[in-house]
C-alpha cells in the first residue's frame, strides 16, 4: 500500500468526516471528471482522423447495485495509465489543491466542500471503498487504483476490454447513504448538477423484462440552449461547477449571433477577485469551444486586458479544430467575437451600474483598478470606452460617483476638482480641500495611486479639464481678491524671498484659498505632489521632485507674525520657514528631511 501526499491526506480526511449537508456534488465531480476525459479523447480523435473514433459512441454510464451496495460510473475517454493513476489520484490535482488551500485559510467551516472544484476525493464523502479501473487509450494493460481512506492506497494490474475509465463506488452502509443507489435519486442528480455535459450520461431502465440504457442529460449544452429555458439557478451551477467559484457572479450575458459570425457565448462577471487574480499566475482568456468541442481552456484573445475578469465560453462553428494559438491571433471570427463581446460587457457594467448600483459597487470595489489601469495603460486611446465606468468619491455626495453624474451634478463647472490623499478623512481635512469644501466645491477624492495618472491619460472629460486642487492651478478668487493678494505677495517680495532661500520649494507665496489652517503645500507643473509619492514609492531607481509651493494663509495670525519677524528678527524668521514647511509637508503626507532639527525647533519655540 502506498501512502497519499500530506495534503491529500488533509483533504481525505475532510471528505471522509465531512458532515457537509451536499455531499451528492460527488456524483457531478465525478461524471465531471470523465466528461473531460471525454473530451481529451473527442479531440485527439478530430485532430487526427486516422483514430476512427465515432462521437456517437461517447457516454458515461452510471449503474447501481443495491445488493453489492456499489455505485459505478463508467466512462469511455482517454483513460489513464499507472502512472496516470498514481499521480492524478494520489496526490490533488494542482489547480485544486491550492484553491482549498485558500479557502481553508479563511474559512474553518469544512461547508467549503462542494462549493468550489474539491474534485474526486469528494466522493469519499459517500463510500467506504472506491476503485478507479482504467485502461489509457492506445495502451494494453489496465490497471485498479483502490482505497478504503487515509491509510492509502493500492495500485495492480486489472481486466478490462476497452479504454476509459470504471469509477466503482462501494456507498457506505448507513441509512442516509442508500438513497445514492437509488435509480430515482440519481437521475435528478445527474439533471440537477450535469444536465450541460455534452455526452450523454446513461442509465440503465428495465422495460418488457429487457434492460436497455437511457440518456438522461439533455445533451446540448447550457449555453446552445434558448435563453427562455434556462433558469437563474441553472446559469449559476454552471457557473460555480465550471468556474469552481464558491459565490454567485453578477451576472451572465447569453448572447447568440447568427448571420457572417457564427457564435454563442455565454459570459460572467464574477462577484470578486479569485485568489490568483492579482498574482503572476493568472491567465485571462475565455474557454473557446467550436461546435461543442473544447479547443482552447483560455483564448486570452477573446478579452481585453481591462475586462479580464470576465469568465466564460465561447462556441462558434466557424473555428477549425486545430487552429493554432499563434493562427488564432490573426483570425477574422476570432477578432469579430472579441469586439462584441467587449461591446457586451461594457453594456451589461453601465446598465448595472444605473439599474443595480449594490451590485455595481461590487463590481468596482473587485475591479476598478483594472479599468482605471486600462485607461493609463493605454495612454488614454482606451479612454473613451471605459471612462464611463469610472467611479469617485465625490465630497459632496460623501460616495461613489461616475464621472457623468459629477458632471451633471456640477453644471456650472469649468473643470473637475479633485484631490490626492492616503484615505477619504485625510484629505477632507487638507487645507486646500476644507477650503474649497467650504466654498460649496465637489472635489473627487482619490485614494488611489493610479487615479491621478488616470485623470493625465485622460486629459479631460467631455470638455472639462481636471484641475488637483493641491495644485496652484485652482483659481476661484474674485478680482478684487485677486488683486488684494497680488499687492500683499508683491509687498512681501523680500520676506517670501527670504524664506525661500531657506527652504527646498519652488516658491513661497501668500494665499487666500486656506480657511483655517495656516499653510499648505502645492505644486506647479507636470507632476504633482502624489504623483511624486506614487513614482517615488515604485521599486525603480527612478526618483523625481513636484516643484512645491509653500502658501500660506494671508488671513491667518502667522502672516502679521512673519511680517513682524522679518522686520525685528530674521534669524527667527528661518526657524518659522522650516517649521511651517515641515508643517505643510506633514499635512500632504510627505516625510521631512530632517526631523531631530524641526522636533528642536518646535521645543525651541515652545519653551520662549
Ligand atoms: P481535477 O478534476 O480538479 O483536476 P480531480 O481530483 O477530480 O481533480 O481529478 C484528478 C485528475 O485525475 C484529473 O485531473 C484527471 O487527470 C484524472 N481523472 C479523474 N477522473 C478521470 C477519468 N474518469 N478519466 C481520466 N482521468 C481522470
Amino acid at each position: 500500500m502506498k501512502e497519499f501526499k500530506a495534503e491529500s491526506k488533509r483533504l481525505m480526511e475532510l471528505m471522509i468526516n465531512s458532515i457537509y449537508t451536499n455531499k451528492e456534488i460527488f456524483l457531478r465531480e465525478i461524471i465531471s471528471n470523465a466528461s473531460d476525459a471525454i473530451d481529451k479523447l473527442h479531440y485527439k480523435s478530430l485532430t487526427d482522423k486516422k483514430m476512427n473514433i465515432k462521437k456517437d459512441d461517447f457516454a458515461i454510464v452510471i449503474k447501481a447495485d443495491k445488493d453489492a451496495r456499489t455505485l459505478t460510473i463508467s466512462d469511455n475517454g482517454i483513460g489513464m495509465t499507472k502512472e496516470e493513476l498514481e499521480t492524478n489520484l494520489g496526490t490533488i490535482a494542482k489547480s485544486g489543491s491550492f484553491d482549498f488551500k485558500e479557502q481553508n485559510k479563511k474559512k474553518e467551516n469544512i461547508d467549503i466542500i462542494g462549493q468550489f472544484g474539491v474534485g474526486f476525493y469528494s466522493s469519499f464523502m459517500v463510500s467506504s471503498k472506491v476503485e478507479v479501473i482504467s485502461k489509457a487509450f492506445g495502451s494494453e494493460e489496465a490497471y485498479s487504483w483502490s482505497s478504503t481512506g487515509i491509510e492509502g492506497y493500492t495500485i495492480k494490474k486489472a481486466d478490462k476490454d476497452k479504454y476509459g475509465t470504471d469509477i466503482i463506488l462501494t456507498i457506505k452502509d448507513e441509512e442516509e447513504y442508500n438513497r445514492y443507489l437509488e435509480d430515482y435519486e440519481l437521475r435528478s442528480l445527474v439533471k440537477k448538477y450535469s444536465d450541460y455535459i455534452t455526452y450523454p450520461i446513461k442509465m440503465e431502465v428495465t422495460d418488457d423484462k429487457k434492460t436497455k440504457l437511457e440518456t438522461i442529460n439533455s445533451l446540448v449544452p447550457l449555453w446552445k440552449r434558448n435563453k427562455k429555458d434556462i433558469s437563474e439557478e441553472e446559469y449559476n451551477t454552471f457557473y460555480s461547477d465550471k468556474f469552481f467559484d464558491y459565490e454567485q457572479p453578477l451576472c451572465h450575458i447569453h448572447t447568440k449571433a447568427e448571420g457572417t459570425f457564427e457564435y454563442n457565448s455565454l459570459i460572467y462577471i464574477p462577484s470578486h477577485a479569485s485568489f490568483d487574480y492579482y498574482s503572476k499566475e493568472f491567465e485571462k482568456g475565455l474557454q473557446l469551444y467550436s461546435n461543442g468541442v473544447l479547443i482552447m481552456e483560455k483564448c486570452a484573445d477573446l478579452l481585453p486586458d481591462y475586462f479580464s475578469f470576465v469568465k466564460g465560453v465561447v462556441d462558434s462553428p466557424d473555428l477549425s479544430l486545430n487552429i493554432s494559438r499563434e493562427m488564432l491571433q490573426q483570425n477574422r471570427v476570432l477578432k469579430n467575437i472579441a469586439n462584441n463581446i467587449e461591446k457586451h460587457i461594457k453594456n451589461e457594467l453601465i446598465s448595472m451600474q444605473s439599474d443595480r448600483r449594490e451590485d455595481y459597487l461590487k463590481f468596482w470595489e473587485a475591479f476598478g483598478m483594472q479599468i482605471k489601469a486600462g485607461i493609463y495603460n493605454s495612454y488614454g486611446m482606451d479612454k473613451e470606452k471605459l471612462q464611463d465606468l469610472l467611479m469617485f468619491y465625490s465630497s459632496k455626495e460623501d460616495k461613489l460617483v461616475t464621472l457623468k453624474e459629477y458632471f451633471d451634478n456640477n453644471k456650472e463647472e469649468k473643470s473637475i476638482y479633485y484631490a490626492c490623499g492616503s484615505s477619504i478623512d485625510q484629505m477632507k481635512s487638507l487645507p486646500q480641500v476644507e477650503a474649497l469644501v467650504t466654498k460649496d466645491k465637489d472635489i473627487l477624492l482619490c485614494s488611489n495611486y493610479l487615479d491621478e495618472f488616470v485623470f493625465k491619460a485622460m486629459v479631460k472629460y467631455e470638455d472639462r479639464d481636471f484641475k488637483n486642487v493641491c495644485s496652484d492651478n485652482v483659481d476661484l478668487d474674485t478680482e478684487e481678491e485677486k488683486e488684494e493678494l497680488k499687492t500683499l505677495n508683491e509687498k512681501s517680495k523680500d520676506l517670501l524671498s527670504l524664506m525661500k532661500d531657506e527652504l527646498d520649494v519652488k516658491d513661497v507665496k501668500f494665499t487666500s484659498k486656506l480657511k483655517n489652517h495656516p499653510v499648505c503645500l502645492s505644486s506647479v507643473g507636470e507632476i504633482s505632489i502624489e504623483m511624486e509619492k506614487t513614482i517615488n514609492a515604485m521599486p525603480t531607481n527612478e526618483s523625481i521632485n513636484a516643484q512645491k509651493v509653500l502658501e500660506i494663509n494671508s488671513h491667518h495670525p502667522i502672516a502679521q507674525k512673519l511680517q513682524d519677524l522679518y522686520k525685528n528678527d530674521k534669524e527667527e524668521l528661518k526657524k518659522y520657514s522650516k517649521v511651517l514647511y515641515a508643517q505643510a509637508r506633514l499635512i500632504e503626507g510627505l516625510p521631512i528631511d530632517n526631523p531631530t532639527e524641526i522636533t528642536n525647533l518646535i521645543c525651541d519655540m515652545l519653551v520662549k
